[in-house]
């Protein structure tokens, strides 16, 4: 029988209150790899009251802050060393190919590593005010801090939020999506077997309109952390909202890369190609529009293309190149955004079905839709599957206008030979990162990230993330002179 799995709530493994489960897919099969709780809003004040507690109780209030590193650089070498397994789980839940799933889980130990190191580094100031006063400032932790993820990146991203949280002395309560529980469920064991006292990291699995609608709007937590779409980040933003709760949201976006004639072509449609079918496009930060120099429209577009021909797809557990889009609900939604393309009258230059001999998987072809309208939908909005949407432009002014003409702003790459062209981009692009000659920088757990505009705000990854998980504190004292 598939297995029965147990949610983690104030240090004990338990059901839902309720008793009732339900399953988690393959889905490159549509096979159930095991049935998890779901927790509801009782649960979820549960894993809150856990949280709170464990913030109050002295076991984790007074730690050294150099031993709750040492407890964090712990977790990173459990993940490390379960990798294989802990890849294999995220290739079943997720689909996505091994190699990256073996990636993934090796970011969520660096995570650890990185934030482990800054424990202890959580620095106030001193402030001249008078000669009488000493004044300074200290750095303190918030309280029960909300963890929302996304099924994208399930054990990455909720270490991205977990792991600063710790370091600075927060608890928390995780809530993973319900398409893909199973990773946060380890991190959970993980955080147990190295001495996480109870209640400082819990795991709620459940829906969203049950489960994380319940923790958003919950009064006793201190911070949501949220990545996924526009829609739901509004609806936890306006539940935060009733409670004055501060909020970082992560809400993906609909990132250029942009091409002049001048670049390093074959570099540039590498990872064109790249960009766009890591994760079959089911990336926040997903290079979904090519806006390319105009001059080099044609050829360069039938580079990508050819590059996208020699791509396989299959189980990612085959450790394929493309695995299976997560859900029917998303497949549907990537197959609308075809016929809307079809409807328009858009080149559907490469690709653009469901992969019909694939058994029951979610597979979707990787696919160009060429000579996209700058208005049109398809040059708007967040697809979340493996499809291209190009854009020729002309001049670099008009090629700036394409980049900022999308309500998003997550990350921009540039490909230019020409420093100066750059640059002057560089400087202008409404995004949170910005890429010269590459598309990444090798994944960055030490660089800054967040969105501008409706991409969402808050900044994750290395020490900017720090001042989302604490308040500062000013003390002024009287001494004799
Ligand atoms: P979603 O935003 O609804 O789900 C993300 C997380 O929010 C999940 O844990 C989910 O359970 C939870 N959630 C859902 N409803 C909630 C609510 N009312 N209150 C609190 N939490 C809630 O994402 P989705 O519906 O699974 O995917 C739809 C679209 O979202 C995708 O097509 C894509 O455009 C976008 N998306 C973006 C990212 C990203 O990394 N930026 C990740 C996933 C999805």
């Amino acid at each position: 029988m598939t297995e029965q799995l147990k949610m983690y709530i104030g240090g004990c493994w338990v059901g839902s209150k309720s008793g009732e489960t339900f399953a988690t897919i393959n889905p490159a099969t549509t096979e159930p790899i095991a049935y998890v709780p779901r927790g509801n809003a009782s649960d979820i004040d549960m894993a809150v009251r856990a949280a709170q507690n464990a913030f109050e109780a002295s076991e984790w209030r007074d730690i050294v802050p150099s031993e709750r590193g040492r407890l964090l650089f712990k977790i990173s070498q459990l993940i490390r060393e379960q990798k294989n397994e802990l890849a294999h789980l995220e290739t079943l839940d997720t689909g996505k190919p091994l190699a990256q799933a073996q990636n993934d889980v090796e970011v969520a130990a660096r995570y650890f590593e990185y934030y482990a190191g800054v424990a202890d580094k959580i620095l106030g100031e001193t402030i001249p005010v008078r000669p009488e006063i000493l004044n300074f400032t200290v750095r303190e932790p918030l309280g029960v801090t909300a963890h929302i993820v996304p099924w994208n990146y399930p054990i990455q991203i909720a270490s991205r939020s977990l792991a600063p949280a710790l370091a600075t002395g927060n608890t928390a309560v995780i809530k993973p999506a319900e398409d893909t529980p199973l990773t946060a469920l380890r991190l959970a064991a993980i955080c147990e077997t190295v001495g996480i006292p109870p209640g400082v990291v819990n795991v709620v699995t459940g829906y969203g309109t049950e489960a994380g609608a319940a923790l958003a709007a919950h009064p006793n937590i201190d911070h949501v952390t949220f990545t996924g779409s526009v829609t739901t980040g509004t609806f936890v933003m306006k539940a935060a909202a009733e409670n004055i709760k501060p909020i970082t949201l992560e809400l993906g976006g609909k990132s250029p890369n942009i091409v002049f004639s001048d670049a390093n072509l074959n570099e540039a449609a590498q990872w064109v190609v790249r960009s766009i079918i890591q994760n079959a496009g089911q990336t926040c930060s997903a290079g979904s529009r090519l806006l390319v120099e105009r001059t080099i429209h044609e050829s360069f577009v039938l580079k990508v293309s050819e590059l996208m021909k020699q791509l396989r797809i299959g189980p990612g557990i085959d450790n394929s190149d493309i695995g299976p889009i997560i859900s029917e609900k998303q497949l549907n939604r990537i197959e609308s955004f075809i016929n809307l393309a079809k409807q328009e009258g858009i080149s559907v230059h490469l690709g653009g079905q469901r992969m019909k001999d694939a058994g029951n998987g979610f597979f979707f072809e990787p696919t160009i839709l060429d000579s996209v309208s700058p208005n049109s939908r398809l040059a708007q909005e967040e697809i979340f599957g493996p499809v291209l949407a190009v854009l020729p432009f002309d001049t670099i002014e008009e090629a700036l206008s394409l980049a900022n003409s999308t309500e998003y702003g997550l990350v921009t790459g540039i490909w230019t030979s020409n420093l100066d062209k750059a640059h002057w981009l560089a400087n202008r692009v409404r995004s949170g990162q910005v890429f010269i000659n590459n598309y990444g920088a090798g994944g960055g757990v030490e660089m800054t990230f967040g969105g501008y505009r409706k991409s969402g705000f808050g900044r994750e990854k290395g020490l900017e993330a720090l001042k989302h998980y604490t308040q500062v504190k000013n003390i002024a004292v009287k001494i004799q002179i």
